[in-house]
């Protein structure tokens, strides 16, 4: 089978390999649709932080397949089924997995990091990490699971209340997915700030109520604002746009080690709250695709660019320099 491989040397190659074997319990799912992001890139030029890499690993974690072999012990899921994999493979024994912070687990293992992801044939899954997606989610919509349980997990801490004001920094892919996430709140609005102009189309399609451009933004203030631009300006923003008593969300990185100068009496005398939010739970993961299966949520406006695996190279061209709108990059295998 082909697989889309990396030393954490700045090259992606893809390359032939064996079929992985299917042990007890296990599927074995075909991947049909496979997003890269930054950080796969990050991956494939090693500066990430290196404890959280194997390498050589294929890369590829936000993805949907169809299964084409089950194993031996396999109970709920059947061949032709379209699923999902939570990419973070909780132990389901350490003191944050049974707190329900499977997301902080203490032993950390995921696809596309640790262990082989989804720019590939095939991939080998634990029958209890497969959800089976219904004919009203897309494989689009499948691909996006798991930046958008990044998302979920987010709100689910930050809890805003009905009818609450949004705001989201960040015109990206996880600010767009903030955006029509956050609809399941019921909010009373959400407003969404960006750099780009030509990102008005996707915009739109997120339910974004207003749009401004950061040189037009007003004096406005929101019960929550969700950072999603990962950068210095954006966090900047974010601290003067909450009402007091209000909620920041920090979904966005500015980069390892990097630091930003914090007014600390306005954060105090602001009564603000503040959450940080890394990855994801497998309870945001199931309500992710819960919403999803609803047919609440359909995210297939997202996706912007498609190549075939054997295409790659564009894929990673696209991902760096398509011009807007630009939203989430697929490679199908
Ligand atoms: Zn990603
Ligand atoms: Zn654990």
């Amino acid at each position: 089978m082909l697989a889309l491989k990396t030393s954490g040397n700045g090259k992606l190659e893809l390359v032939e390999e064996s079929i992985p074997v299917l042990g007890m319990g296990q599927v074995l799912i075909q991947p049909v649709a496979v997003g890269i992001c930054a950080t796969d890139l990050e991956i494939t030029h090693g500066t990430i932080d290196p404890a959280y890499v194997n390498y050589p690993i294929t890369i590829g974690h936000e993805w949907s397949g169809v299964v084409v072999e089950c194993g031996e012990g396999v109970k709920r899921i059947n061949i032709g089924d379209r699923v999902v994999v939570q990419g973070i493979i909780p132990c389901e024994k350490c003191r944050e997995c049974k707190g329900g912070h499977t997301n902080r687990c203490e032993v950390y293992d995921e696809y596309g990091f640790t262990r082989n992801g989804a720019a590939s044939s095939a991939v080998c899954a634990q029958e209890h990490l497969v959800h089976v997606l219904t004919a009203k989610t897309s494989d689009e919509s499948g691909a996006l699971v798991e930046p958008a349980a990044v998302v979920t997990t987010g709100l689910l801490k930050a809890n805003p209340s009905d009818n609450a004001r949004i705001l989201v920094i960040g015109d990206g892919t996880i600010g767009l997915l903030s955006a029509k996430l956050a609809r399941a709140w019921k909010p009373s609005k959400v407003d969404l700030v960006g750099l780009r102009p030509e990102q008005g189309p996707l915009v739109a399609q997120a339910d974004v109520d207003t749009f401004f451009l950061t040189s037009d933004v007003n004096d406005e203030k929101y019960d929550l604002v969700i950072e999603a631009s990962g950068s210095k300006s954006g966090f900047e923003m974010s601290m003067t746009k909450m009402i007091r008593g209000g909620t920041l969300l920090v979904l966005g990185l500015i980069g390892h080690q990097e630091t930003i100068p914090l007014a600390v009496d306005d954060l105090v005398n602001g009564d603000f709250t503040m959450y940080g939010s890394f990855g994801y739970t497998s309870k945001a993961w199931a309500k992710t695709v819960e919403l999803l299966n609803s047919g609440e949520l359909d995210l297939t406006f997202l996706v912007t660019h498609k190549f075939p695996l054997t295409q790659w190279e564009l894929g990673v061209d696209a991902l760096l320099n398509a011009p807007a709108p630009r939203g989430k990059v697929l490679l199908l295998p």
